[in-house]
């Protein structure tokens, strides 16, 4: 007797569907879905590997209002304007305006409906409308639509949409409608894989009344498409959940389920025990579209028993309610029952009346599977009653119902499959084009970022380099300064003598370029100055003996403090006459004019020896041995610049020993038997043998020098 079962089995789900349409009533569609039970309350915390599928915030919120207000759509939906501002996540927004497009179409409001939907694709233009978006809008799309096939593609397009994403509650929503849709096309498969998706969602929130509506969701299709058994078993579960959740109020939903199942397994005598209890059960919790269903079953399994009478009491009071109630649906599942009993009394024309009566609105709907088990189930009261040829009829009606199923069913899972495929592609242009703008944020970001860093790097190594760079130069003024000061007397502020003892070298090289008179200027009888003024006196007067020397030369020229009252100087591009002329002048300039100290008069004088370098001269080789003192000894050499010192120093002692205010060079030096040393010594004598060639200069003679 399967075909009342499979009969039944759709009745009961797509009875029930439409009570819940119809009226707000704690079981409705939407009650199943969204309202939250009194355990959502208290869920424990999810586990962390399932957080993926956990409800937001917003979503909670949602469901609290939907719990409150669920039996008055209006105030739901006053509610959730409330609530709206909170819904700052894309993903919020869209579940919030599918529950109002939901609600909209309960209170047959299409204007609010179509309101709902501009906002949300307002909200987020197709380009760039996240999935969950994008499946609120094809959810509205349907509750929008009048045409049954549009309106199952739409919920296809929905699923598809929303099978990848996180949006909890509208992928728990759209896969317990797909498992409807699915089953009434008679794709098991896919109905028992959207029926998972629900269970999980249910199960990773903890939600005990989500996991006891999508278990029953899952028994009831396995009921029809796989293990009656695991029906079962999952239906006493969902039950047992309902009344965990709430022991006060029962779920007549999940007890017409069980009824059904138990039913469908031909207990008869337990299944019309449940269908007793759900009735008692809808009369005490007052919900009146309950119990015709539970009637209908009651004639169906009469009619399976054989208890015709009975069947046909139960079928008359469902025909008079449907009729008065206007439930096009049960009033077409009656009259086939009451087409099937026809049959049994014998009666064809009103059997077949009844049944094209009964298929119109099936038809209408496109419940090609209703429609295909009413074929069945006629075929075989037909065969069973003799009436071959009808019987043949049916058969063959039913089978070619089968096979379009069939195609159908296929066709369907194509045409999704194409819908997801085009879904998918529309995804991934979005998510590459979201991807696009985000990667280009991200790029102009980093540029930006690394600009400034770039920037930062930049202004800091310059100020870096402008510290360093006054850093060096400091340290060149300092080093300068250092080196000055290293280098300077400090009385005189002339050069020192390590200022021409470290840089001699330099200072030769110089001279051998451009020839010089090398000067050693000896103030004369200095000591008498400090012993007759005082130290202060005589520091005066060095001061005033450097400052005339100083005068006199040219500015590229050297002039040291040599010693204590000696100066050196280097004169440059200097030949023997500018030479003459030179030390005639710093003569004149330290003699012609005393200086004035503390109201006393000193004069000054100065001796000088000098000479012209480079001096080439044939000196007697100074070495030792087989050599030592013979012609071969005998070498040309150019004096160095020490040597040249020394002989201006043996040349100031001639100066000196000969008078003093006078200036003794040597210009010359001609071939001599002495050594450098001998001739330094000796430089009278061998001024006297021809040997050198000196040039005496006197200073002026003033009357101050009878006093001295
Ligand atoms: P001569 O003509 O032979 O050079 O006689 P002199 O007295 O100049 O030479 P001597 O070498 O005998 O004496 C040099 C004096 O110069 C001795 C010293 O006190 C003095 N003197 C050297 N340096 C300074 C100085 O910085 N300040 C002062 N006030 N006197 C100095
Ligand atoms: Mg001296
Ligand atoms: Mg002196």
């Amino acid at each position: 007797m399967k075909f009342i079962n499979t009969r039944h089995q759709s009745r009961v789900q797509f009875g029930i569907k439409r009570q819940l349409l119809d009226a707000a009533s704690v079981c409705s569609l939407l009650v199943i879905l969204l309202i939250l039970s009194a355990s959502r309350a208290q869920a424990a915390v999810p586990m962390a590997n399932t957080v993926k599928e956990q409800f937001s915030i917003f979503e909670v919120a949602m469901e609290n209002v939907a719990n409150q207000y669920g039996r008055d759509n209006r105030q739901v939906l006053t509610q959730l304007q409330k609530i709206e501002p909170q819904a700052t996540a894309l993903k919020d927004f869209a579940i919030l305006s599918a529950y109002r497009c939901y609600l909209t179409t309960q209170l047959k409001d299409m204007a609010a409906l179509q309101t709902a939907l501009a906002n949300l694709k307002n909200k987020a233009p197709e380009n760039s409308a996240k999935p969950a978006v994008q499946a609120a809008i094809e959810l509205c799309q349907m509750y929008a639509e009048e045409d049954p096939q549009k309106r199952d593609q739409h919920l296809a397009r929905a699923f598809y949409l929303i099978k990848p994403t996180q949006a909890a509650t509208l992928r728990y929503w759209i896969s317990t409608m797909y498992i409807e849709l699915t089953t009434k096309q008679g794709r098991a498969r896919d109905a028992i894989d959207a029926a998972k998706i629900a269970l999980g969602i249910a199960r990773a929130n903890n939600d005990r009344f989500r996991q006891a509506g999508s278990l029953r969701s899952l028994a009831m299709v396995e009921v029809d498409f796989g293990d009656k058994r695991d029906a079962l078993n999952h239906i006493e579960e969902a039950v047992a959940l309902y009344h965990e959740i709430n022991p006060t109020w029962s779920n007549t939903t999940g007890l017409l389920n069980r009824a059904y199942i138990l039913m469908s397994l031909k207990r008869y005598e337990d299944a019309l025990k449940a269908y007793r209890e759900v009735e008692l059960v809808a009369i005490k919790q007052k919900e009146d579209t309950v119990p015709p269903i539970v009637w209908s079953n009651y004639a169906d399994i009469a009619y399976a028993q054989g208890n015709f009478q009975r069947a046909h009491k139960e079928i008359k009071r469902l025909l008079e309610w449907s009729e008065q109630h206007k439930d096009v649906f049960l009033n077409s599942y009656a009259k086939m029952t009451a087409a099937l009993l026809a049959v049994e009394s014998k009666n064809l024309e009103h059997a077949q009346a009844l049944f094209t009566e009964a298929l119109e609105i099936f038809q209408k709907e496109d419940h090609q599977v209703e429609i295909r088990d009413f074929y069945g189930n006629l075929a075989t009261a037909y065969f069973k009653n003799g009436y071959y040829k009808q019987a043949y009829a049916a058969l063959e009606k039913k089978l070619e119902l089968s096979a379009k199923i069939e195609q159908d069913s296929r066709g369907h899972a194509a045409n999704e499959l194409r819908e997801l495929l085009k879904t998918e592609e529309r995804i991934k242009e979005n998510l590459s084009l979201q991807a696009e703008v985000e990667k280009s944020r991200l790029n102009i970001q980093r540029w930006v970022f690394l600009a400034l860093l770039l920037l930062l790097a930049l202004a800091w190594s310059a100020r870096l380099f402008l510290q360093a760079r006054k850093r060096n130069s400091d340290l060149l003024v300092e080093n300068k300064e250092l080196d000055y000061q290293r280098f300077q007397d400090p009385l005189t502020q002339l050069f020192n003598r390590r200022y021409v003892m470290e840089n001699s070298a330099a200072i030769w090289e110089k001279i051998q370029h451009q020839s010089a008179a090398i000067l050693i200027i000896d103030a004369d009888h200095f000591k008498k100055i400090n012993d007759n003024y005082g130290h202060p006196a005589g520091d005066a007067a060095l001061i005033e003996i450097a400052r005339r020397i100083k005068l006199t030369m040219r500015d590229s020229d050297i002039v040291v403090r040599w010693g204590g009252e000696e100066f050196l100087v280097c004169s440059f591009s200097c030949n023997a006459e500018q030479a003459r002329l030179m030390v005639g002048r710093v003569l004149e300039e330290l003699r012609n004019s005393p200086i004035e100290f503390s109201g006393k008069t000193i004069a000054l004088s100065a001796s000088i020896g000098y000479v012209l370098a480079p001096l080439h001269s044939s000196v007697k080789a100074q070495m030792s041995g087989p050599m030592s003192g013979s012609i071969k000894g005998q070498m040309k050499a150019s004096i160095n610049f020490d040597d040249s010192v020394q002989l201006a120093d043996a040349a100031l002692y001639l100066a000196k020993t000969t008078g003093r205010n006078r200036a003794v060079g040597v210009e010359k030096i001609s071939l001599s038997q002495r050594t450098h040393t001998e001739l330094c010594e000796q430089l009278a004598q061998a001024a006297s043998a021809g040997e050198v060639q000196l040039k005496e200069t006197l200073g002026p003679v003033m009357d101050v020098d009878k006093n001295i």
